[in-house]
């Protein structure tokens, strides 16, 4: 199948593309490198050993969107594309409404120009606010996001759903991530962001590499077994298979979806530091600072849906999560030394 990914050259985006290749699909990945670097295609080709198709291009470009749906024969489209910094949001509002809601509402547009009707949308367990139990289920209400990048979530989710019900030929599935951590575990793709981390795991491999020096623990008085925030991570692998397994449903299917993905259960942020620990064997000292505006104490799924409707379910544990961002972390380090050197 020809898969469209746009947002494919970016942390989960590569990950989904090494999947799709490896199970015979042929992804194209359009991207405007806003946060990804385009060596990532030739660390794509190292893994599979094959080059994926990259077009670079933004999705607020709806006539470029339109020409590569058309020429490329697009079957399906995963829309991975978006501006993602919760705090970076709330500073700058409008930037963030333009990219991720004018970017999907031209996508969309494009898609139905050329006929194609079948996508598989990033959405976020952001979209249900503060849990009123636990764990989060597909059926627990969802509009009370703290922030414009939660917004942004929920307003395209309900887009969606719009449009499902005016034209039942389309299909949209709503994958809602927990929290994607990890790397592949060759180390050559992984999160990377540009300048200071605001996810928990790039900080914590960060600090252990002694690229920054402590890590900031935000609330330790949380209702919670050690009083810090728990998160339902789940590895990028597992994740980026959980795309594979919607891909089928998506195409046989019509309708608005949403469906969680994550692991079923949650880790505190000092099991994290901990498991880390472990699996770098580096010391990652820790520093109790206030609770971060918007951080809710605890989240985590009930991953069942997704098994029923994809037979998908995710596999790898904390200790892989950990050992595979270290790889990464540790292989970035070494290759920024050797360009240094040379
Ligand atoms: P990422 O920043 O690594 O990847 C997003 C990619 O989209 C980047 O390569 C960026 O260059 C590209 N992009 C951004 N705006 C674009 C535009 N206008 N046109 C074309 N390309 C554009 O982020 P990620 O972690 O891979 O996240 C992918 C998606 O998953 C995002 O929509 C994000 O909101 C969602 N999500 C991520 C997480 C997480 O913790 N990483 C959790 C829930 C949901
Ligand atoms: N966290 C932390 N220090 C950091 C970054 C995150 O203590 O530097 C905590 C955060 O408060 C939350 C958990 O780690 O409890 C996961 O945060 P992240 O930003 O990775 O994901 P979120 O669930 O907020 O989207």
């Amino acid at each position: 199948m020809r898969v469209l990914l746009t947002g494919g050259m970016g942390f989960i985006g590569s990950h989904t593309a090494v999947v799709l290749q490896e199970a015979g699909h042929e992804p194209v990945l359009f991207d405007n490198l806003s946060n990804a670097d385009r060596s990532v295609a030739s660390r794509i080709e190292r893994i599979t050993g094959r080059a994926p198709q990259f077009i670079e291009g933004d999705i607020r470009d709806g006539a470029l969107l339109e020409k590569v749906l058309r020429e490329e024969a697009v079957d399906a489209v995963i829309h991975f594309a978006g501006l993602k910094a919760v705090g970076e949001s709330v500073v700058k509002p409008l930037e963030y409404f333009d990219n991720n809601l004018t970017g999907t509402l031209r996508l969309l547009e494009a898609m139905r120009a050329s006929g194609v009707k079948r996508l598989i949308f990033s959405s976020s367990s952001t979209v249900y606010g503060p849990p009123a139990h636990l764990p989060l289920q597909e059926t627990d209400p969802t509009g009370e996001a703290t922030n414009p990048y939660g917004r942004t979530k929920i307003m395209i989710e309900e887009m969606l759903a719009d449009l499902c019900r005016a034209d039942p030929e389309w299909s949209a599935v709503c994958l809602r991530y927990f929290n994607p951590i990890g790397a592949h575990p060759s180390g050559l793709i992984g999160d990377d962001p540009n300048g200071i981390p605001n996810n928990l795991l790039p900080y914590v491999s960060r600090v252990a590499n002694g690229r920054l020096p402590f890590l900031n623990v935000y609330g330790n008085d949380y209702d919670t077994p050690d009083g810090t925030g728990v998160r339902d991570y789940i590895h990028v692998m597992d994740l980026a298979r959980g795309h594979a397994a919607a891909l089928p449903y998506a195409m046989s299917h019509t309708g608005w979806r949403a469906v969680n993905l994550g692991c079923g259960r949650g880790y505190s942020v000092l099991e994290v530091v901990a498991a880390f620990e472990k699996a770098s064997g580096r010391r990652v000292p820790v520093k109790f600072a206030p609770r971060r505006t918007g951080d809710i104490a605890a989240n985590w799924c009930d991953p069942a849906l997704a098994r029923g409707l994809f037979g998908w379910e995710a596999k790898l544990t904390i200790e892989d999560m950990c050992r595979d961002a270290w790889r990464f972390e540790s292989m970035r380090a070494a290759e920024a030394a050797a360009q240094t050197q040379s």
